[in-house]
């Protein structure tokens, strides 16, 4: 039994079966989400028989890192944890503008503008079904869903390695390897468990979801009117294009997934963002922009454009600077904002779409 994989209620039911009472729970959320404990022992709050039963019952590390790796200008770490049935996953944490000696630098609370931030790109299955051409997690194909517990756990590791540089992760964004809502519920409830406010308290708007465009799901999300961010993979503006890209597009035209994107800013007032990884020569024209906006027109969106990032399984080659800026202000003009990201990690293939859970050298 994995301790991230139970709710409070769930760990003060475990601790009555135990005849222990229940401030305990309480003591056992606050050591793993306010003080990232990781082992039994650390609960010096705890009677050691309690703190014996747990390491006997429970475990608190569901994962070992096999390796980590920093980019080369020392902003983007990546890591590579292996699970117990010898599955790999990925999770990457970003910096922006933040020299790591300055800490008291404050963000904003939605981390947009701010000019320290340090977001955190975590997985929420190992591979993925969905076989995205383009996409390094895609091309290794399914291996299996993480359960709640392995997504939070990946949150707490760097949780853990950054309260040692007096630092901690502001953003979270769902785009590691897997598609969230492919693995719907196990990634609600871990969002859930990181957002209760007697534990890691991360607030609901810090979080992105980024789907490829799963329209049952998008709805269902919309019906939630939660408020944590929605971005979809769009990479396309007609679909030809984009069955060619995202085989999915074969059980969800791009109409629908639009119409769904509707309905999601009916239900919760809240802007989407479309992802659009320029491929030079694919999608980056001012033709397929100025198509791009006639389709978005209306609609409360911002477009996310990113050169896209190399990957073996794919020959397309990534926009230039000035093809990007174009693309760019075309889609401006006609009146759907658009800003492109700035690339990361990329020297150390953590960079979007690069996660294969293999050891580069
Ligand atoms: N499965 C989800 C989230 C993980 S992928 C999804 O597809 O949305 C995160 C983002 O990286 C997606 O927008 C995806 O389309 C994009 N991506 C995949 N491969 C890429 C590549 N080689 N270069 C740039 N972006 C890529
Ligand atoms: Fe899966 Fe997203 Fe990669 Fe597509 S882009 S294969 S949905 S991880």
């Amino acid at each position: 039994m994995l301790i991230y994989d139970l709710d409070l209620d769930e760990i003060t039911a475990l601790l009555a079966a135990w005849k222990e009472p229940s401030y305990r729970a309480n003591q056992i959320w606050q050591g793993l989400y306010q003080h990232f404990y990781d082992s039994p022992e650390q609960f010096t709050n705890l009677p050691k028989s309690l703190r014996e039963k747990l390491a006997e019952h429970v475990t608190f590390s569901p994962f070992r890192v096999k390796i980590y790796q920093d980019s080369a200008d020392g902003t983007t770490r990546k890591t590579l944890f292996e699970l117990p049935d010898k599955n790999l996953i990925e999770a990457v944490l970003m910096r922006y503008g933040d020299p790591a000696d300055n800490p008291q630098i404050t963000t904003s609370p939605t981390g947009r503008g701010a000019k320290n931030r340090r977001t955190l790109c975590i997985s929420t299955q190992a591979g993925c079904a969905m076989g995205c051409v383009f996409c390094a997690t895609g091309q290794m194909g399914f291996k299996r869903h993480l359960s709640s517990g392995e997504i939070v756990a990946q949150v707490m590791y760097y949780a853990r390695m950054l309260q040692q540089e007096t630092q901690t992760v502001t953003n979270i964004v769902l785009m590691g390897m897997g598609e969230p809502f492919h693995n719907y519920d196990n990634t609600l409830e871990a969002i859930d468990r990181l957002n209760d406010p007697n534990g890691y308290n991360f607030g609901a708007r810090r979080f992105t979801i980024s789907t490829v465009g799963l329209v049952p799901m998008i709805r269902r999300f919309a019906n939630e009117k939660r408020q944590v961010n929605l971005a979809i993979s769009l990479h396309a503006a007609d679909d030809e294009a984009r069955v060619s890209m995202l085989p999915i597009n074969k059980k969800y035209k791009i109409e629908e997934v639009l119409e769904a994107c509707r309905y999601y800013v009916a239900q919760t007032g809240r802007r989407v963002t479309f992802e659009w990884a320029l491929i030079n020569g694919v999608n980056d024209t001012p033709e397929v922009a100025r198509k791009l906006a006639s389709r978005l027109k209306g609609l409360l969106c911002h477009v996310n454009a990113i050169p896209l990032n190399p990957t073996a399984g794919y020959e397309g080659r990534a926009t230039d600077r000035q093809r990007a800026v174009l693309f760019k202000e075309t889609l401006e003009q006609a009146g759907i904002p658009c800003t492109i990201r700035m690339r990361k990690g990329i020297d150390i293939q953590a960079g979007c779409g690069q996660l294969a859970g293999v050891v580069s050298s």
